[in-house]
């Protein structure tokens, strides 16, 4: 089987995890703070605090930006379920936006239509996901949520070593908080992990205490003074949402390679659209403004020139050893979110990209000759 994705281990990776395993620390030590330093440098950003997933990250990013019950959250319905769960975490109510039946991103004209018929009760939160590694358009993004008070947080789990506008993606220059996922699948890893960039320093501190159960050791944070050198005071409700240093050793050591991984995943994308082209399907469309991170290569079948359903195309290719897959079911559509309400036709571009989306597999290590393989069995399927 040709996965869809594929971590990429090295001997520099091994030795970076096993140098922790001989050390003195385990978690809580210097590891996390090369790897912390290590991805803001590559992105631009004055603070990142890495912690063990980009589910716990996004939590509290949220917290961070006071989300809370009462208040709203509104993210795109083509994303992993965790970027809507983020703000259930915190007691919101969560929405959608529909997708930009082009980019499959978070479409500004139908932000700015919801924000137009939402007037009084406009989100606290938004959540833009960079689809597939490719920015939304987040200076309109960005314009709309300032002139309605909204706070930013880029869902980049699939974009880091992406950029837009001339800027690494995570940069922080249209949000206050970029999220990233360090997932075996996604194109850094640590195993599980995740990361909140931001450039605020109020933001940072918040997000340090909610990482370690609302805890500090400084004494000037502390109320009234310090007991002495054993003494920590709990501030507020944290949780232990600590990554380890053996993770964040293989972090470092896998950042050293970010722009070689997205340069190949950039060179594989460019090949699949000349072995695809002439075939009854859309390759992924590409804004000026951005350099997508390529997370993922993702067709859409033109249904209707074809004999075959999408259900049918895609079973075959797995069958033919082809790991492809479907990112995502649009998150309304599952059973925890009709249960609050949502249903089938509320946000049609997103339903309709869920019946003729495929994933295509796309990562470092991919031969030219295994994506040869993954384009003649694609071809086979869909002429016969
Ligand atoms: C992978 C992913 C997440 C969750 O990441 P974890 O590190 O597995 O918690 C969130 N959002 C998107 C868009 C993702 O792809």
């Amino acid at each position: 089987m040709i996965p869809y994705g594929r971590q990429d281990i090295s001997e520099e990776d091994i030795q970076a995890v096993v140098a922790v395993l001989r050390s003195d620390y385990l978690t809580q030590g210097p590891a996390i703070d090369r790897f912390e330093k290590a991805v803001a440098e590559a992105c631009g950003a004055r603070y990142a605090v890495a912690v063990n997933s980009a589910t716990a990250a996004l939590h509290i990013a949220c917290l961070a930006s006071g989300l809370k019950p009462g208040d709203s959250l509104w993210t795109s319905p083509i994303t992993f379920v965790a970027s809507a769960n983020c703000g259930r975490y915190c007691g919101a109510d969560v929405d959608f936006v529909d997708i930009d039946p082009r980019t499959y991103n978070m479409d500004p004209a139908s932000l700015e239509a919801k924000l137009a018929r939402s007037a009084g009760k406009v989100p606290k939160v938004l959540i833009p996901v960079h689809l597939a590694g490719q920015s939304c358009r987040m200076q309109e993004i960005r314009a709309l949520a300032e002139r309605h008070g909204i706070a930013v947080i880029e869902d980049a789990s699939h974009a880091i070593g992406g950029s837009y506008q001339g800027q690494p993606v995570g940069s922080g220059a249209f949000s206050d908080m970029t999220v990233f996922s360090f997932h075996p699948v996604k194109i850094v890893t640590t195993g599980e992990g995740g990361m909140v960039l931001t450039n605020r320093k109020d933001l940072h501190e918040r997000l340090v205490l909610l990482r370690s159960h609302g805890i500090t050791r400084d004494p000037k944070a502390m109320e009234g003074p310090s007991h002495g050198g054993w003494y920590y005071q709990q501030l507020e409700l944290g949780f232990n949402y600590r990554i380890t240093d053996i993770q964040a050793a293989l972090g470092a050591s896998q950042v050293t390679r970010l722009k070689r991984f997205v340069d190949r995943r950039n060179e594989l994308a460019e090949r699949y659209d000349r072995l695809l082209a002439g075939l009854p399907l859309i390759t992924p469309y590409r804004i000026p403004e951005a350099r997508s991170a390529f997370h993922l290569y993702i067709i859409r079948l033109r249904s209707g020139e074809l004999r075959k359903s999408h259900a049918d195309v895609f079973q075959a290719l797995r069958e033919a050893g082809i790991g492809v897959n479907l990112h995502y079911i649009p998150v309304h559509t599952q059973p925890y979110y009709r249960k609050l309400g949502f249903k089938e036709g509320d946000f049609p571009e997103s339903e309709k990209y869920y019946r003729d989306a495929i994933s295509l597999p796309l990562y470092y290590g991919l031969s030219d000759h295994d994506q040869d393989t993954v384009v003649r069995e694609l071809k086979r399927i869909l002429g016969g």
